[in-house]
């Protein structure tokens, strides 16, 4: 006997009761981007390789050690499974030109790829919602996608995330605080880890990322990032705040929050929340105002954050909330084949009426079947055997005691089925049934 075939590590299934609180998730989060007038755009899963190298950073984990790249069989072409969504955004939107008549609002959502070690929280395939403001260059859109994430947590329901905030400065007030950071490592170099000492030239400023606790109080000790801002900078970083206290949006400034990603200038801000362990940022995002030169189209500056769609829904969990998986409006019930035969026009045309209908299929007792029915959720089976054929008539037998009536069973002909049904399910309080 062969063995049978198990999904890749750290990548999921997504089962049918689980798939529907994502549906659930996905609706909300369509709901309320259209508030903020933010545009869908749907890029490919696979990219040429060296847009990620270029945008992400030849010196990060993505780059250097998280990225799923294989030679193309056409040409050997370097391709790479998209570890995140902003830099094939941004080219899609640089190929269209869509920038041609002024700044774009965009978002998307889908599978992202990082072969990283699997932990809660922390998957090999896992899905992000994007969002991508590109052509604004001003605090305003900052804050404004900042207030937009504070309102989705409300609309999901979701409590105690917290807002990290920090400003990464231009690049030229960097190149000074990069040099100052690598004439203090360097007079320690002693204490750095491996890593970092490798790191120390090439990308100074991961070294504040470290996670290695040997190396914390050194970090806490570093040259800061504000002490090199100027005027402009600081300005920005201001008005952000001013929005957000307007707002009312508090947040904590944190000095450390340098993003993972090369591409960043100015705002950075993350999410965090402290009932998931280790992997508590449910999102995460900032300016980025070089990355669209750097891939080669005309400067324009843009703001965006990404937030990870399977941290949330634990935290969605975790907070005590739990789906009531759909069920059908009615679960249909019939025997013998001329039964069968009317049954399935039934069901289709209580579909065309708007109707959700479960049709039994397999055979079986009219015993098992109704058991079917009762166990499927449906509101109502609708019953048809010899006799309802005969007569052009449909069973309608309420499964769930609504109020104080009791459970119903009457007979109705097909053609007036839908109407009765939409009786059952929308009753009205007029006695005359007028509008
Ligand atoms: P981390 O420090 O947790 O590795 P990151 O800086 O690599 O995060 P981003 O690239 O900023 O993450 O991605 C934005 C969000 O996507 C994260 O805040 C997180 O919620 C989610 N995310 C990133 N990587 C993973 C993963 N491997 N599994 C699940 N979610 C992830
Ligand atoms: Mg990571």
């Amino acid at each position: 006997m062969s063995t049978s075939i198990q999904a890749i590590r750290g990548m999921h299934d997504i089962l049918p009761a689980e798939a529907d609180l994502w549906e659930q998730f996905e609706t909300t989060v369509r709901d309320w981007l259209r508030t903020y007038a933010y545009l869908p755009i749907r890029m490919p899963l696979v990219e040429p390789t060296p847009l990620f190298s270029r945008a992400i950073g030849e010196v990060t984990d993505i780059v250097e050690k998280e990225m799923y790249s294989f030679l193309d069989r056409e040409g050997g072409e370097h391709l790479t499974l998209r570890p995140e969504g902003t830099a094939s955004c941004v080219r899609a939107v640089l190929q269209h030109n869509l920038l041609y008549d002024g700044p774009k609002r965009l978002w998307y959502m889908g599978p992202m790829f990082r072969h990283e070690r699997p932990q809660k929280g922390r998957t090999r395939q896992f899905h992000q919602v994007g969002v991508e403001a590109l052509g604004f260059a001003g605090p305003d859109v900052d804050a404004e996608q900042i207030a937009m994430c504070a309102r989705l947590w409300d609309d999901l329901g979701l409590t105690g995330i917290r807002l990290e905030i920090n400003t990464l400065g231009q690049s030229a007030e960097r190149a000074q605080h990069r040099a100052a950071l690598i004439a203090y490592f360097e007079q320690h170099h002693d204490q750095l880890d491996a890593e970092a000492q490798r790191r120390l030239h090439a990308n100074p400023l991961r070294l504040l990322d470290s996670k290695n606790p040997a190396m914390q109080s050194l970090i806490e000790a570093a040259p800061k990032l504000i002490d090199f801002l100027g005027a402009e900078s600081l300005k920005h970083f201001d008005d952000l705040q001013q929005l957000l206290k307007d707002a009312i949006i508090p947040y904590r400034i944190n000095p450390r929050l340098v993003r993972g990603l090369d591409y960043y200038n100015l705002t950075v801000f993350e999410w965090v929340s402290d009932e998931l362990g280790a992997q508590g940022t449910v999102c995460a995002g900032g300016r980025y105002d070089g990355l669209i030169e750097q891939l080669g189209g005309k400067p324009a500056p843009g703001c965006g954050f990404a937030m990870g769609i399977e941290r949330l829904l634990m935290l969605w969990q975790t907070q005590g909330n739990s789906n009531e998986p759909e069920t059908p409006d009615a679960y249909l019930v019939h025997q013998g084949e001329d039964a069968a035969r009317f049954a399935f026009r039934i069901a289709e045309r209580m579909r065309d009426a708007g109707f959700a209908i479960q049709l039994h299929c397999g055979g079986g007792s009219f015993k098992s079947q109704m058991k079917k029915a009762d166990a499927s959720g449906a509101a109502v089976a609708l019953i048809v055997g010899a006799d309802e054929t005969l007569s052009n008539e449909v069973s309608v037998k309420q499964l769930r005691n609504t109020g104080d009536e009791p459970v119903a069973q009457t007979r109705v002909s097909f053609d007036q089925l839908a109407e009765h049904l939409g009786e059952l399910f929308f009753p009205m309080d007029d006695d005359d049934g007028s509008l």
